[in-house]
């Protein structure tokens, strides 16, 4: 390629470009923070190639992000001496978005700047963020070890296309040079970038430059000004901020260094900062976010937590330093032990690397841990007193993945869940606040699952527990039935579906209650016969129930056997779902099923009671037509 190109974005990056610049309008200075993260991980990547082949270096070993801007011109650039670009990587990665989940997250976007703006935030705008404040970006490039003939020249004004071309280009790296609009211009000053990079990118372990100014006394009565001189100064710390002693470190600042590595725009809801000595030595600063990302449900999702190996820039998401449970949270580790050449693949097998993924996980949950405490602490803050239920609507679902991946932890695990009941209409319960309220010989928690919190209040199998007055646990997020099969118990007590088995509430029915449910059941057997003949296809037993007080009849499945919820999420799923016949329960007392023994419609009665139980909780009849005939046939 020699001459000038002409090429168009991927439709997503028009569409993105567009939207980036309307809705992050409010927000305009984060571009630098962007730009500079960009240009800072193309010297992490140079470093990390060149532990391989130190050619790469050049004459130029010192890794470095200049930030330059030309007044007359208008421009400001951001150079780096970083991997750079070759002609072929700048039509690729500036041209479309390789990030998986693009057209999903494009989808949700609603057109509303306030939410579009945040979802953006979690989206990672990166370099397209450049156009909030240009009305044309020109990017100029070499990648390391090419030669200098080989450089490009990428300009786009941000519309639909963008052009390349080659160029000479004698330095490595990568310049980033901003044509800036006119309500842009206030960035043209040494003072407002200096305070911008101290708030975004003090923390860059890379020296930031910029040129130095001097005071110039106006002549003849004109006032003085700052000028220009050709001297170069570092204006950032320079040293990477986990390795700072946290005294040192203000909230502020580990605030905007979550918000640099997770792209969040809102603050972290927490975070800890340790140096972890032991078997293995490492650095581990972890956030947890205040806000679920697009892509949460995404299990093979980017993790979010960072690798260096002795300040050496590793790898982004590596996923064996955390559980899939745990997805959420962002993060550096930064270990003292690692190879400096270690490989996804190394990273599996790891030795070192097992006790950091176990070190993180009870760091995390210990911070789940306290951030629960505060929330009770009558001297907390009203914001640390919301921040455990900010959590839990975030990602308290995600958190209970690990009853089933992380046995070890079960435990912990389990004292951070919090539910809906029929006590509570948040989801506010903790198994140690439900058993707290247990009643006199109640020896089970009970549960119910249900597609939502309204059809789970709703359902038959609840009645006995409301009339006795026992806590039923609401069971509505998808996870729930899948993650409970793990958790049998809880502090000794075991859990228990009111919707699965025989109701035993044991203790609590007392001796007249027990004597008069038998005496129905014994004088009901008769039509329980003719029940169980006439729904032969439908339900693999029928029987006599406690449970229901204003209900005719309701559906249960075995002990251990798979609950008609999760039967009918699979089937939606497009899984298999095995196809075990529930039980048909029902209340003898009841005049509907009273009605049944003696009526000559008793086949379309009984097959009423069955597909409307199955209604009851959420399912629906195998022939809804069928249904509504006979239903008809009666009312008529
Ligand atoms: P992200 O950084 O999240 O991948 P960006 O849109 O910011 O997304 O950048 C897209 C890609 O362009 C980067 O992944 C990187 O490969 C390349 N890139 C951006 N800036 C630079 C730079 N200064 N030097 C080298 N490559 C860069």
């Amino acid at each position: 390629m020699s001459q000038k190109q002409t090429l168009s974005f991927q439709a997503e990056v028009a569409q993105l470009l567009h939207l980036v610049t309307h809705a992050l309008y409010s927000n305009k200075e984060i571009f630098l923070r962007e730009l500079i993260s960009n240009a800072s991980d193309a010297c992490d990547k140079l470093r990390f190639e060149a532990l391989h082949n130190s050619a790469l270096y050049e004459d130029a070993p010192n890794l470095e992000v200049r930030v330059s801007f030309d007044p007359e011109a208008r421009t400001l650039t951001i150079a780096d001496n970083g991997i750079g670009l070759s002609q072929q990587e700048a039509i690729d990665n500036l041209g479309t978005i390789a990030k998986s989940g693009t057209r999903e997250f494009m989808n949700r976007l609603s057109g509303d700047q306030k939410s579009d703006a945040q979802l953006i935030g979690q989206f990672g705008v990166g370099f397209y963020s450049g156009f909030i404040v240009a009305d044309k970006i020109a990017v100029e490039s070499r990648r390391a070890g090419l030669p200098p003939a080989e450089g490009v020249r990428w300009v786009s004004g941000g519309a639909g296309d963008f052009e390349v071309e080659t160029m000479v280009r004698a330095q490595r790296g990568t310049s980033v040079t901003l044509h800036l609009r006119e309500d842009a211009q206030d960035y043209l000053s040494s003072w407002k970038l200096k305070s911008i990079i101290g708030k975004y990118s003090d923390h860059i372990s890379l020296p930031i430059l910029m040129r130095k100014e001097e005071w110039k006394e106006g002549e003849e009565g004109k006032p003085g000004e700052h000028v220009l001189t050709g001297e170069w100064e570092t204006v950032n710390q320079a040293t990477a901020l986990w390795t700072r002693a946290k005294k040192d470190i203000t909230p502020e600042q580990y605030q905007e260094f979550y918000k640099a590595i997770s792209h969040d725009y809102e603050d972290a809801l927490a975070w800890s900062h340790n140096r972890v000595e032991g078997s293995t030595e490492y650095t581990q600063l972890l956030f947890v976010p205040g806000r679920a990302p697009f892509d949460l449900w995404n299990r093979e999702k980017a993790a979010g937590v960072k690798l260096y190996v002795k300040r050496v820039f590793i790898m982004d998401d590596a996923e064996a330093l955390l559980p899939a449970y745990l997805r959420f949270v962002k993060g550096v580790i930064d270990s003292a032990d690692l190879p400096l050449n270690v490989s996804r693949e190394l990273l599996q097998e790891s030795r070192d690397v097992k006790a950091i993924r176990e070190g993180n996980t009870r760091r995390v949950l210990a911070m789940l841990e306290d951030l629960a405490k505060s929330e009770k602490d009558e001297a907390a803050s009203a914001e640390d007193k919301g921040r455990f239920a900010k959590f839990q609507a975030e990602f308290g679902a995600v958190l209970k993945e690990g009853l089933g991946e992380d046995p070890a932890n079960r435990d912990r695990i389990a004292g951070l869940l919090r539910f809906a009941s029929t006590q509570s209409d948040t989801a506010s319960v903790s198994l140690a606040d439900y058993k707290a309220r247990m009643k006199e010989g109640q020896d089970a928690i009970y549960y119910i699952t249900g597609e939502t919190q309204a059809a789970a209040a709703h359902s038959p199998q609840l009645e006995i527990f409301r009339k006795k007055g026992i806590e039923v646990l609401f069971m509505t997020d998808r996870v729930d039935e899948w993650a409970l099969s793990y958790l049998t118990e809880f502090d000794g007590t075991p859990l228990q579906s009111v919707a699965k088995g025989q109701v035993d509430l044991g203790k609590l029915q007392d001796e007249s209650e027990k004597k008069a449910a038998e005496e129905a059941a014994e004088s009901f057997k008769p039509v329980l016969a003719r029940l169980k003949e006439a729904l032969k296809d439908k339900a693999q037993d029928v029987r006599v129930t406690t449970r229901l007080v204003d209900s005719p009849a309701c559906l249960v499945v075995t002990d251990g056997g798979v609950s008609l919820q999760l039967a009918r999420l699979l089937k939606q799923s497009g899984q298999k779902a095995p196809d075990a016949k529930p039980v048909l329960e029902v209340n003898a007392s009841h005049p509907l099923v009273r009605k049944l023994e003696g009526s000559p419609n008793f086949n379309d009665l009984a097959h009423i009671l069955f597909d409307q139980a199955l209604l009851a909780e959420g399912g629906l009849p195998e022939d809804p037509a069928a249904y509504v005939k006979r239903v008809n046939a009666l009312l008529a």
